[in-house]
């Protein structure tokens, strides 16, 4: 059974209860993992805040070799990490392997940022004074993390947190906390101080909660659907707790007639059927010129068509189950009723037949057009392996149309003409425009989406932002009698 971790010790909820890990491809046993209380959680937030001093005290220097040295060791159990999250995910193993690559990247990526965490040196009006901004961390973070990418959300919130001299408890996914407990076990054992990293398995509904309404925890960084991310910053706004909120997308992504054709149809088709479609910034609504549309299509359906479906564990599998049961009910139900208001299906829009699929949750890639703007695929998030295709008439049509959605997380245009890819650019209300690339985050640059899509930022410099506090220092190299203080700015 595995176990959770806290103050550097691998323990079990206090009550003893346990939670069942399966396989979503097999509904096989995989695992067990403790079934947490809030007493289990407020114990792992007190150690992380008896943790929380000394570590904010030691150099960033020294935060970041331990993280390089966790890296590495990650990077050595790569293999063994991904077939876990495989088999308790359901994605296919090179999704696993990449996605704990970028776990390592990031770890990495935030401890090559050590040296900048520095302050500012501002000259004030009266000579014998100066102020100092220094950056302070935070305290205790709470890092709440969703099952679709369990590995690299969980790492692109530990990473700055603790770089920046946090402490942090994680909160992973009931379903999916594995492979997160092991990376963060060897995290551990890479010389982080015991107390430091910890974390608590259990329902969002108890755990996360006393997440949320523990005193002790000062900032709140969440990833999952939008209508949990406004309950989160609801609650964190009584103790005004910090939060970035990771949330919902419904990523457009415009084909002009004048795009690589073939280029755009790869990456529709890579950008919504990775992951079986559960990604945050899939490509969700896909708008194609009129006058390329039939072409388009001709040179996209049959990619859709060859995608394997299967076990993730298998090495032919190109796309794996959805990832339980009520995710695949949930997409029938959007397929079903953008059938009912007239769409046309024209690959999938079913289950796979076989033995194979027999006990998972798979669902085959679906392609639909004439697919209402109101329906419900289009309105809300649609989760999983079914694209809406739309044709428009021109640029403006498409933005428009791109813009008519609660969401605003990524976007992207395929086009040869610079204008008409600024135009997209600037127009789209979107964190993410790619042109004529695929909808992925890059470690390098901010993360975060606009609208419902979410509030502040992940990944890139700006990410350590939201991991500290700027306080100001006013030096006086001559004490000044309180008598003689200015009364300026009072
Ligand atoms: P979810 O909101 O159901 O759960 C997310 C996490 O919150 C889980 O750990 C869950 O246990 C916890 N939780 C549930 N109730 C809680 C409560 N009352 N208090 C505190 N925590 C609670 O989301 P999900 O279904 O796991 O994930 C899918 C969603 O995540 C999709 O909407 C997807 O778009 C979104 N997502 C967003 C991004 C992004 O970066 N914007 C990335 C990936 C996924």
């Amino acid at each position: 059974m595995a176990k959770m971790i806290i103050g550097g010790e691998a323990v079990d909820a206090r009550s003893g209860a346990v939670m069942e890990i399966r396989n979503p491809a097999t509904s096989e046993l995989v695992d067990t993992v403790p079934k947490a209380a809030a007493e289990d959680v407020r114990q792992a937030v007190e150690v992380a805040h008896q943790a929380f001093r000394k570590w904010a005290e030691t150099t960033p220097h020294k935060r970041a070799e331990i993280l390089y040295r966790a890296a590495e060791l990650c990077r050595e159990h790569l293999q063994e990490v991904a077939v876990l999250e495989t088999k308790e995910q359901g994605k296919t193993l090179r999704e696993s392997q990449l996605e704990v690559g970028r776990f390592i990247e990031n770890l990495e990526f935030y401890a090559g940022l050590a040296p900048t965490l520095r302050g500012e040196y501002v000259p004030l009006a009266e000579r014998e004074k100066y102020g100092l901004v220094v950056k302070r961390p935070v305290g205790v973070c709470a890092a709440i993390v969703p099952w679709n990418f369990p590995i690299t959300l969980m790492g692109s919130k530990i990473a700055p947190a603790l770089i920046a001299g946090n402490t942090v408890v994680v909160k992973p996914a009931s379903t999916t906390p594995l492979a997160a407990i092991r990376l963060i076990e060897l995290c551990n054992q890479a010389g982080l101080p015991p107390g430091v990293l910890n974390i608590v398995t259990g329902p969002g509904g108890v755990v996360g909660e006393e997440l949320l309404v523990n005193p002790l925890v000062r900032k709140i960084a969440f990833t999952g659907e939008t209508v949990t991310g406004r309950h989160v910053m609801e609650v964190a706004a009584r103790d005004i707790k910090r939060v970035t909120l990771e949330l919902g997308g419904s990523d457009p992504m415009i084909v002009c007639d004048d795009a690589d054709l073939d280029a755009a149809a790869s990456a529709a088709s890579v950008g919504r059927f990775f992951n079986c479609g559960q990604a945050c910034l899939a490509v969700k609504r896909l708008y194609v010129f009129d006058n390329v549309y039939d072409e388009f299509m001709s040179r996209f359906l049959p990619r859709v068509q060859r995608l394997k479906v299967g076990n993730g564990l298998d090495k032919d599998t190109r796309t794996g189950p959805l990832h339980t049961a009520k995710q695949r009910e949930e997409i029938e139900h959007m397929v079903e009723d953008a059938v009912r208001r007239g769409a046309r299906v024209l690959v999938g829009g079913k289950r796979p037949e076989g033995e194979e699929y027999a006990n998972g949750f798979f669902y085959l890639p679906t392609v639909l057009e004439n697919v209402p703007h109101d329906a419900l695929m289009v309105r809300e998030e649609c989760f999983g392996p079914a694209l809406p295709v739309f044709r428009v008439r021109d640029l403006d049509e498409a933005i428009e149309l791109a813009n008519d959605s609660k969401y605003g997380l990524g976007s992207s245009i395929w086009t040869r003409d610079i204008g008409k890819a600024r135009e997209a650019a600037e127009r789209i209300e979107a964190g993410y425009t790619w042109v004529n690339n695929l909808h992925i985050a890059y470690d390098e640059m901010p993360f975060g989406g606009f609208k419902q899509s979410g509030y502040g930022k992940e990944h890139g410099i700006e990410a350590l932002d939201y991991y500290v506090e700027k306080k100001s220092i006013v030096i006086a190299t001559t004490p000044v009698p309180a008598a003689s203080a200015p009364k300026k700015g009072e």
